[in-house]
């Protein structure tokens, strides 16, 4: 172990001197390191937890600069190109991603801040150039993540309202279906009427031609009955 005063000149990840770089200090330890140095550490844990000092192992919640601006240590987010497998944890979770571009923002400001600085040595700003390049990466990452997260949103919603939509002409077609039911039995109701109609009409004719034809006969027997009553009333007179 190198005794206390080397580790607070260097930093005890890359052995070069604090100043070549922006420096920055873990708490709750209070062990300092080069930022990207940190950073890329941090970076490579799996989890949150697992954040801890590369000295102590104490597990880091926060990260202070030279300039006392204060930080998370951030989430485990590949440096360039595809996220790691632990921020695809967050993939599906905008309100994480959004606290994520707001990091990045914040430290991409900073990085611009500090290159500008005109008494920093070459080897400070170069290595806040890399720093910006990976910000800027992250962000755009974070844009496509939110943006691919937002259009997953919107095909889901789109999906239920197909359902919906499938539904209700399900339930129409089922409507028209009964509906042309109910039609063929009002049509058959109504024929049946007719014919009914039609047979009464046939029974109240047959009926007329009935009364009429016992009318006539009754008339011709009355006729032949008034005859023979005549013919009976007479003939006893006649003996
Ligand atoms: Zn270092
Ligand atoms: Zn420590």
């Amino acid at each position: 172990m190198p005794p206390l005063e080397d580790s607070l000149e260097t930093c005890a990840i890359c052995m070069l001197d604090h100043n070549a770089k922006l420096s920055v200090v873990l708490l709750p330890c209070g062990h300092d390191f080069h930022n990207s140095c940190a950073r890329e550490w941090m970076e490579t844990r799996a989890t949150r937890d697992d954040q801890s000092c590369p000295l102590c192992r104490t597990v880091t919640k926060e990260i202070v600069d030279e300039s006392g601006n204060s930080d998370s240590p951030g989430y485990p987010f590949g440096e360039i190109g595809e996220p790691t497998r632990s921020a695809l944890i967050y993939e599906e979770q905008p309100r994480m991603l959004q606290q994520l571009l707001r990091e990045t923002e914040t430290r991409l400001s900073r990085c611009e801040e500090l290159e500008e600085d005109e008494a920093k040595g070459e080897e400070y700003r170069q290595d806040m150039q890399s720093e910006k390049r990976k910000m800027e990466s992250r962000r755009e990452q974070l844009h496509r993540m939110l943006r691919e997260f937002a259009e997953g949103e919107w095909t889901q919603e789109l999906q239920a309202q197909l359902e919906e939509h499938e539904m209700i002409l399900m339930v129409q077609e089922r409507f028209d279906a009964m509906l042309r039911e109910h039609e063929e039995r009002m049509r058959r109701h109504h024929e049946l009427m007719q014919r009914i109609c039609d047979q009464e009409e046939q029974m109240r004719e047959m009926q007329r031609r009935w009364e009429s034809f016992w009318m006539e006969d009754r008339q011709e027997h009355e006729d032949q009955g008034e005859v023979g009553r005549e013919e009976r009333e007479q003939q006893p007179q006649q003996f």
